[in-house]
């Protein structure tokens, strides 16, 4: 191992994330990183495949959004939200509505993903409480292999197996789960998919508050792309049992899965929805949280009459300007055809590896495409490969998995993709 590109220091006392102190997995030192290429400390050119966990949609040090950010610093990088507004919060709101569901109305600005998530089940239980006058309303469903974030809330309806309640037992809060749809994205639709969920608000309606799920895409939860007609059903079915629907769009939201939001793949509007990561290009933590007029009125003629959150860094302005730059850039491409591309690009790419033994899917939606192979993949050993290869990929579980960002060169996608594919080969027990 190279020192220069494994810092000593920070292995020491740096803890990353979900990690052992004990026995660290490597971790690479960054020095610069431009479009798609991150480059190491020692000089190594990588081509990115993870856009920092779905967030650097156009890419690193990205000129246009680097102005926006410089201008806006040069006005006030932070102000508090409580009393004042300004100029960046309002252009971003207006961007958001104008870009989700037609029933959004209110938008609450938090910190980031998890944050978002813990707001909107705040949300939901403000507003079930108030509309139902009963401190019973007040829990959660969800389906399984589900990720939503690493705070109190978020875990809770993280899957309960792959997810984190094993390392925090009886601390978490029990909720409602269903089995994951199985229906594939592109396959036939199974209406056994969707009888647990009757069966379960038939039961227990009276304590549920809100269905909360990730539309079309599950990704950190194992990366499966289920059938638009789950949320149909969904939706219908909290409709008639007085249920809440939120929409956890973090990672498929801002044209990740080929539409701008992954709800309009099915056509129906959650009641809460959640955005994050790629809000703000990677640039900054920053995430939103949109709800409709009633939910947002039913909450304010509520007990406590407001709703309870109100973060320090809320509406942060630089977030906001940067987030409002991106978004003018995605709207003066056609991101549907870029996308597709990419898609296409995927697909082709990607095609070989199902044939490899130890292959057990080959999935691609939108810019994100993956190899789900039968066994757990060694991370650490994975990613000295991936480093070898000259290509960024961090796959979990048994998913190798990529989603680059949208301004990736057809050479590059190409490098990537066969890596992939060749690195799945190498795996151990995997050579035919
Ligand atoms: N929801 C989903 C669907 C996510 O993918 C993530 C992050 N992977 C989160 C919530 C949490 O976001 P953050 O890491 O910004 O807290």
């Amino acid at each position: 191992m190279k020192s220069t590109v494994h810092d000593i220091w920070d292995r020491e006392h740096l803890w990353h994330p979900y990690t052992s102190t004990l026995d660290p997995l490597p971790t690479y030192k960054v020095e610069r990183a431009a479009g798609t290429d991150i480059i190491l400390a020692d000089g190594t050119r990588l081509i990115d495949g993870m856009t920092s966990w779905w967030c650097e949609i156009h890419g690193y040090n990205n000129p246009r959004i680097n102005a926006a950010a410089k201008a806006q610093i040069d006005k006030m990088s932070h102000v508090m939200f409580g009393g004042f507004t300004h100029e960046p919060a309002i252009q971003l709101g207006k961007l958001l509505l104008d870009a989700a569901p037609p029933s959004m109305h209110n938008i609450f600005y938090a910190d980031s993903g998890s944050v978002a998530v813990e707001v909107a089940m705040k949300m939901a239980v403000q507003a079930a409480i108030s509309a139902s006058g009963s401190h019973d309303k007040t829990n959660f469903a969800t389906i399984r292999s589900g990720y939503h974030g690493d705070t109190w809330n978020a875990m809770s309806v993280c899957d309960p197996v792959t997810g984190m309640h094993g390392a925090f037992g009886p601390a978490l809060p029990v909720r409602y789960f269903v089995p994951q749809p199985r229906s594939r994205f592109d396959g036939e639709w199974d209406t056994a998919d969707i009888a647990p969920v009757e069966k379960l608000f038939k039961e227990h309606a009276a304590e549920i508050a809100a269905f909360i799920l990730e539309p079309i895409v599950q990704g950190a939860g194992g990366m499966w792309f289920y059938h638009p007609q789950y949320l149909r059903e969904l939706r219908r079915l909290c409709d008639r049992y007085g249920i809440l629907l939120i929409f956890d769009e973090i990672a498929t939201g801002f044209w990740r899965t080929g539409r701008k939001f992954a709800w309009e793949w099915a056509g129906v509007e959650p009641d809460i929805m959640c955005v994050g990561k790629g809000l703000t290009a990677g640039y900054l933590t920053m995430s939103a949280v949109l709800t409709t007029r009633d939910v947002a009125d039913t909450i304010s003629r509520g007990e406590a009459g407001v709703l309870m959150h109100g973060p320090t860094f809320m509406a942060n302005p630089l977030a906001c300007a940067i987030a409002v730059e991106s978004l003018k850039m995605l709207n003066e491409q056609d991101m549907a055809t870029r996308v597709a591309h990419i898609e296409a690009k995927l697909k082709t790419g990607l095609t070989p590896a199902r044939e490899l033994p130890g292959v057990a899917d080959v999935r691609v939606i939108g810019s994100i495409g993956v190899i789900e192979v039968e066994r757990p993949v060694d991370v650490g050993e994975f990613q000295k490969r991936c480093v070898e290869a000259g290509v960024w990929i961090r796959p979990f579980g048994r998913n190798v998995y990529i989603m680059p960002a949208y301004i990736i060169s057809d050479d590059d996608l190409d490098t990537l993709t066969s890596a992939m594919v060749r690195l799945v080969k190498e795996l151990p027990g995997h050579a035919d």
